[in-house]
């Protein structure tokens, strides 16, 4: 579904991706993990067109979308959900999930579609005329995920999804990624923590200082003496 073909990614003279491959088949949850600053995240902006890669080839269902406006790739069925949320804070819940929607011009399919986010989340339904930055952290994230699916997409980036939240969250976050995947979406899982995502994914790439250093079933990574070592905390 996904193919990225030994990206280059400079910024100014910071090379930062030294050449990274990697595949994402439909139906799959595939993960990124490593250490702070490998470029796990300039890698996913690379992938919905935020960054422009200096060489190399990205393909999404058979098509060039290389340098491809991250706006025509949300059209395309390629969604993002960044680092950080970017939800908009003083706006409420259902204004942030109907900017999700614009690209809709029909408004009681945005209607219908808000209404499917509705019942995902409940929590973000009993929350609808709340300004989305009065929420709690988990929260935002749900309202960020929820955003994400307003454009209904077949393959959905995740950045940190597990930032900022505590336990509890994260696992409730977590087995919401594995239902979406469940339910047909195909995942990007960029994560710090190696443990939970390498739980719910199929397959693991390791990212190190710009380059994969490790691939596999995310079986095998867990049990991975290397993987225990550096990301699972011995
Ligand atoms: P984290 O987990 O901390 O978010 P990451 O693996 O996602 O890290 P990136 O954010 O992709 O890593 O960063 C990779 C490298 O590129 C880092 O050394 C970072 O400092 C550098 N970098 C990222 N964005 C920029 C930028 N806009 N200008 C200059 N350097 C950048």
């Amino acid at each position: 579904m996904l193919k990225v073909e030994d990206i280059h990614v400079y910024y100014g003279a910071i090379h930062a991706i030294k050449g990274i491959s990697l595949e994402v088949s439909q139906g799959e949850i595939v993960t990124l993990i490593g250490a702070n600053g490998a470029g796990k995240t300039s890698i996913l902006n690379t992938i919905c067109g935020l960054i422009k890669p200096k060489s190399g080839k990205i393909t999404f269902e058979g098509k060039d979308i290389t340098g491809v406006a991250t706006q025509e790739l949300v059209k395309r069925g390629l969604t993002q959900v960044p680092e950080g949320r970017r939800i908009f804070a003083n706006m409420p819940v259902y204004e942030n999930l109907e900017l999700g929607g614009y690209l809709n011009k029909n408004k009681k399919e945005v209607a219908e579609d808000i209404e499917r986010v509705y019942n995902r989340f409940p929590r973000l339904r009993e929350r609808k005329n709340q300004l989305a930055g009065s929420l709690s952290g988990g929260e935002q994230q749900m309202l960020a995920m929820g955003r994400a699916l307003m454009s209904k997409p077949r393959l959905l980036l995740l950045d940190e999804p597990s930032m900022g939240l505590s336990p509890i969250l994260v696992k409730d976050i977590f087995s919401i990624i594995k239902e979406l995947n469940q339910q047909g979406t195909t995942i990007l899982l960029v994560e710090q923590n190696a443990k939970m995502a390498l739980s719910i994914a199929h397959r693991g790439y390791v990212v190190e200082t710009g380059r994969i250093v490790l691939t596999g079933m995310a079986a095998d990574l867990l049990d991975s003496p290397e993987v225990k070592k550096a990301y699972l905390g011995g």
